[in-house]
């Protein structure tokens, strides 16, 4: 039996890690599954998998969670240092599918109690992709990458001849607004901005993918993740998010992982790694889909591919602040506050104001560049909400 802790459990990634682990109750013992708030949906999960510790970051909603899992033995904690505990209490597999720099503290806590750790949760690697990259190093922990782009690079990369890629080929599915000209883009509501045509996710990413940031962010997440240089990994359209992304060889060769647009698919690879499991997922009915499609990205209407680039080559704190001025543009955004087309513009404001510390080379490091772009995409954001 393999031991398991999630962190962010009542997410959309959450809920399918749990799923896959519901349908084989034999072979996974729940250690640990922790929330933001959603006490309810912990609670129950919980008791469901009999796990041994539930954990809200928010320590206002403990006394509910307590309550919700009163006489089932289960234990029951609150607060950010808690849900750090939690990640470090050794166990083989972890799911780290907290929304945001939220998770970087806790992945770190992870990470440094070896294992294997499932990254979900991009930002980290983004904001901090050396500092994590050097403590799994350090911890012997193995790191394997769920969202569904990097998932396929991995399973197509040929980690023993990097020098034998030539490119990787990151697909996108161009979100909700693929075909909107940039003047339609300006009034889109929330509602429109979450619906995502091909998958179901948290809003966060929902929004991402929608200004095509979330792209901007893989970039850097493939950069880090695989050793090939920046101007190898390419960005291609491919609407149909069939093909989830590829690795192009010297030889002329391109091998493609392909697969539903359902994430219990590269989670399970993780999962079961190196072996494979059975998932619910039907085989492809390729007939069915019948064509693949693949275009440029349109740099012109998605300015965020540019800025991650960007931030990408200029290396130092220039990712960390372009993410973090994203995670408070994207919450204003939800809350009604900015429009669509100011999230971006509010990252770049940030990007050319930033003027911290260059090159963050701890974790407190990059939480003081994360709090300074913070502040720099707040004051933007809340000129344009007065
Ligand atoms: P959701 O918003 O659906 O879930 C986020 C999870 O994190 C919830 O469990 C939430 O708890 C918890 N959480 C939120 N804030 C905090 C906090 N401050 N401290 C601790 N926990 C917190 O997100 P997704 O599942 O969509 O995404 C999770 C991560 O995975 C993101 O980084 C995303 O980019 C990445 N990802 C997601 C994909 C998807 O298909 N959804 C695909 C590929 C990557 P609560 O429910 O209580 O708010």
């Amino acid at each position: 039996m393999r031991s398991i802790t999630i962190l962010g459990a009542t997410g959309s990634i959450g809920t399918s890690t749990l799923d896959l682990i519901e349908r084989n109750p034999d072979a996974y013992r729940v250690e640990a599954l922790t929330a933001n708030c959603d006490f309810a949906k912990l609670a129950a999960a919980a008791i469901r998998t009999h796990a041994k510790l539930a954990v809200v970051a928010d320590e206002a909603c403990l006394a509910d969670l307590r309550a919700a899992l009163a006489g089932t033995g289960i234990e029951a904690a609150g607060g950010e240092e808690a849900i750090i505990e939690a990640a470090a209490r050794p166990v083989d597999w972890t799911m780290g599918a907290i929304v945001g720099c939220a998770g970087l503290k806790p992945t770190m806590a992870a990470i440094e109690a070896g294992g294997t750790i499932v990254l979900a949760n991009k930002e980290p690697l983004v904001a901090a992709g050396d500092v994590i990259l050097a403590a799994a190093k350090a911890s012997g922990a193995t790191l394997l990458p769920a969202d569904s782009e990097h998932n396929a690079i991995f399973q197509c990369f040929d980690f023993a001849r990097p020098e034998r890629v030539r490119r990787i080929i990151l697909t996108a599915s161009g979100g909700p607004f693929r075909d909107r000209p940039i003047e339609a883009m300006r009034n889109v509501t929330r509602e429109q901005a979450v619906a995502h045509p091909n998958w179901s996710m948290g809003a966060k990413i929902s929004i991402n993918s929608a200004t095509m940031m979330n792209k901007g962010l893989e970039l850097i997440e493939a950069a880090r993740l695989f050793p090939v240089r920046h101007d190898q990994i390419e960005i291609v359209v491919h609407r149909q998010s069939i093909i989830h992304s590829m690795v192009d060889y010297v030889d002329g060769s391109i091998l493609a992982q392909l697969g539903p647009s359902d994430m219990r698919t590269p989670i399970a690879h993780t999962l079961a790694w190196p072996d494979r499991m059975e998932t619910p997922m039907q085989p492809l009915d390729l007939v069915a889909i019948g064509r693949l499609d693949f275009e440029a990205p349109d740099a012109a209407r998605f300015p965020a591919l540019r800025l991650a680039k960007e931030a990408l080559d200029a290396g130092g704190a220039s990712p960390a602040v372009l993410n973090a001025a994203n995670e408070i543009a994207v919450a204003a955004f939800l809350a009604g506050k900015i429009g669509f087309l100011d999230i971006v513009l509010t990252v770049e404001q940030a990007l050319d104001r930033y003027n911290g510390p260059p090159a963050p080379s701890t974790i407190d490091e990059v939480l003081m560049v994360d709090d300074m772009a913070r502040q720099l995409a707040r004051a933007t954001t809340e000129r344009k909400a007065a």
